[in-house]
């Protein structure tokens, strides 16, 4: 048996509670012959309560020498008069710079069962399938120079930097033209070349290295604004979205209200291959955050974590088929008609978190009979 390491970093809010039906998902994989070996430690602000730091530095060996790191949520209103550099975010933050995760994969699906519940019609969004890659390392969010200036009389100048080396679009474009071949095996890259120098650039090394290394995956190229509003207009045409780390952070965020509820939401964070095993470096978390108006109630929607440890099995642990497992699992509660109060609407039944994990453990037994 492989034996594989997972370091849970489940942090505040409701991130303990989600993490909880987690770890009965690894134990129903472990009592069927995986070989999953847990670790926990502390993240966030419970972490500041306890050594006075968002993540000590015991814990970033313990991530760095993980097969993958899970992480629930970080923050809420007890930690926020902490000093900055310690405050909850600032351990997702070093976590994603110590680990090098220049990569962001965020999934767009629309369970049919929740068709309803996106802010576009039925049949816009119904089998929706779409994956963002957003660069999360470079860009306009950490070029230097990054200040206020004062010019006098009551004047200032701010100054944002955007700033792309080759490299760095090289290997976010390699990620998503492999995510695409075991996709629908089509990438659209998205860019703003009609007026920025970093735009002209992305676009020419993603057709590049598509020329060189995958000429099979079928490339477009999209202006981001016009990404944006084919985003809302015709969803489906797209299979592997690759864009900068600003463009990304939104077209993620518009991509995410096509299908409902920020409680079903995954996310992974991916490195580079290790040099000789050829493993990334990976961090797996929902996309919402700590929800300190639900927690500690039991009512928190747990199935962005679970599915966030399902993208873990297919991208860590090179199992498809169990994370496509997990994912009919998800479905089949949702046709069920069970529901966290997030995506609950009339007619269905509202579940708290437990019942939830419970349900989506139940389909697994009957999925894999
Ligand atoms: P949030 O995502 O925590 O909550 C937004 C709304 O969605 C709330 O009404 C919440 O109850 C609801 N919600 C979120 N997740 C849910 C779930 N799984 N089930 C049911 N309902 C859910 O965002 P916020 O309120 O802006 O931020 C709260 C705290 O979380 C802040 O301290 C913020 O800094 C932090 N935060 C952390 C992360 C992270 O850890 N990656 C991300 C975003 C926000």
């Amino acid at each position: 048996m492989v034996i594989s390491n997972l370091l849970l970093l489940p942090g505040d809010g409701i991130g303990p509670e989600v993490m909880n039906e987690v770890k009965r998902i690894v134990a129903w994989f472990n009592a069927r012959g995986a070989g999953f070996e847990l670790e926990e430690d502390l993240v966030g602000g419970c972490a500041y309560d306890a050594h006075g730091e968002a993540v000590s530095d015991a814990t970033m060996d313990r991530a760095l020498a993980a097969d993958a790191v899970i992480f629930g949520a970080v923050g809420g209103p007890k930690w926020d008069r902490v000093p900055y550099e310690v405050r909850p975010e600032a351990g997702l933050l070093r976590l994603r710079k110590d680990l090098e995760l220049f990569a962001n994969l965020r999934p767009a699906i629309c369970f049919t069962a929740l068709a309803e519940s996106s802010s576009l019609k039925r049949d816009l969004v119904e089998g929706l399938d779409i994956m963002i890659v957003r660069e999360l390392t470079g860009g306009v969010y950490f070029g230097q120079p990054k200040v206020i200036t004062d010019l006098g009389g009551g004047h200032k100048r701010a100054i944002d930097t955007q700033v792309y080396d080759t490299f760095e679009i090289e290997r976010i474009a390699r990620v998503a033209f492999e995510l695409a071949r075991k996709r629908n095996n089509k990438v659209t890259s998205m860019d703003k070349r009609n007026v920025m120098k970093t735009g002209v650039l992305w676009n020419e090394v993603v057709s590049a290295i598509h020329q060189r290394e995958y000429p099979d995956v079928t490339l477009d190229h999209m202006l981001a604004d016009a990404g944006g509003m084919q985003l809302v207009r015709a969803p489906k045409q797209f299979d592997v979205i690759v864009t900068d780390n600003l463009f990304g952070d939104m077209l993620s965020d518009i991509a995410a209200m096509l299908t409902g509820s920020i409680g079903m939401l995954p996310s992974a964070s991916l490195g580079l291959p290790a040099a000789g095993t050829g493993k990334r470096r990976a961090l797996y978390e929902p996309v919402h955050g700590s929800a300190p108006d639900i927690a500690g109630k039991g009512i928190a929607n747990p199935i962005a974590m679970i599915a966030s440890f399902a993208m873990a099995l297919r991208y860590s642990f090179d199992m498809g088929a169990e994370a496509d497992l997990v994912d009919e699992a998800i479905a089949a509660t949702l046709d069920e008609g069970l529901r966290t109060g997030d995506i609950a609407t009339p007619g269905t039944t509202k579940i708290g978190t437990a019942a939830m994990g419970t349900a989506i453990i139940d389909k697994l037994d009957r999925l894999s009979a």
